[in-house]
């Protein structure tokens, strides 16, 4: 009898476990190969960027109904009229905010908490603001689950950066601009870099890097990018 329960034990381990680990390692390959094709392919090569793109679990943090897209070539709707962006504009923006391990980093625009685990992942401490409350509820949800550490997710609006944290290394906004707030620019450190995606909401946007030198900002401009627009609105849901 005590050695069917655990033939019977023994059965429901191995299929329960066994599916999951090959679906874990079916989810791994589509990153590894989605950081070759859509990443170093158009020219990501930060050593740092592309391991963290090849371990955060991508498709944890879009809805059940998106995790077969998880690792397509494209920006995927996270609920709340949102998007998570496209893994290369993840990676590009990562690279070009020049961060390294121990680096704090801003971020404006937590989302689903993909990019703060993509920075976490690299070792940086990660604030976030989120202006959407059940978007926060779900980030923090999905981070904690997954073990990332040194992230705070704030609810409120981004505009105003975070005084209290500052100044950061580097400060990466998720959301665009028609005018760059001045209190990101005041809570970038000396020799920090933020990079931002500015113009008409709803439209076309030029993803800005913007270094802070003793001399002034020096802008470069990466060229056209589409992101959901930074809102003044703070919504519960
Ligand atoms: N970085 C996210 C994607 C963010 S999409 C990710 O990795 O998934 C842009 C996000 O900016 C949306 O969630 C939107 O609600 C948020 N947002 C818009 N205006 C904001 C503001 N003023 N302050 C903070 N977040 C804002």
């Amino acid at each position: 009898m005590k050695k069917k329960i655990k033939f019977f034990i023994g059965m429901v381990l191995v299929f329960t476990f066994v599916p999951y680990s090959f679906a874990q390692e079916s989810w791994e390959k589509a990153r590894i190969q989605m950081v070759e094709e859509q990443i170093v392919a158009y020219g990501i090569s930060d050593p740092l960027v592309l391991e963290a793109l090849r371990t955060v679990p991508r498709h944890e943090f879009v809805p059940e109904e998106m995790k077969e897209l998880a690792y397509a070539d494209t920006p995927l709707p996270i609920g709340y009229g949102q998007t998570i962006s496209q893994p290369f504009i993840v990676a590009l923006m990562t690279e070009k905010a020049k961060v390294k391990p121990q680096d704090k980093v801003l971020e404006v625009g937590t989302g689903s908490g993909y990019q703060a685990a993509v920075l976490s992942a690299m070792g940086c401490t990660v604030y976030t603001v989120e202006i959407i409350q059940k978007l926060v509820l779900l980030a923090e949800a999905t981070l904690k689950r997954l073990g990332y550490q040194h992230i705070t997710v704030k609810w409120g609006d981004g505009y105003f950066g975070w005084q209290e944290a500052s100044p950061f290394d580097a400060i990466i906004v998720t959301c665009s601009v028609d005018h760059i707030p001045p209190p990101l620019i005041e809570q970038l450190k000396e020799g920090g870099t933020m990079v931002i995606p500015v113009g008409p909401p709803w439209s076309i946007q030029s993803l800005w890097v913007i270094e802070k030198t003793l001399q002034g900002l020096q802008v470069e401009d990466l060229g056209a990018v589409r992101f959901v627009p930074l809102t003044r609105e703070i919504r519960e849901k």
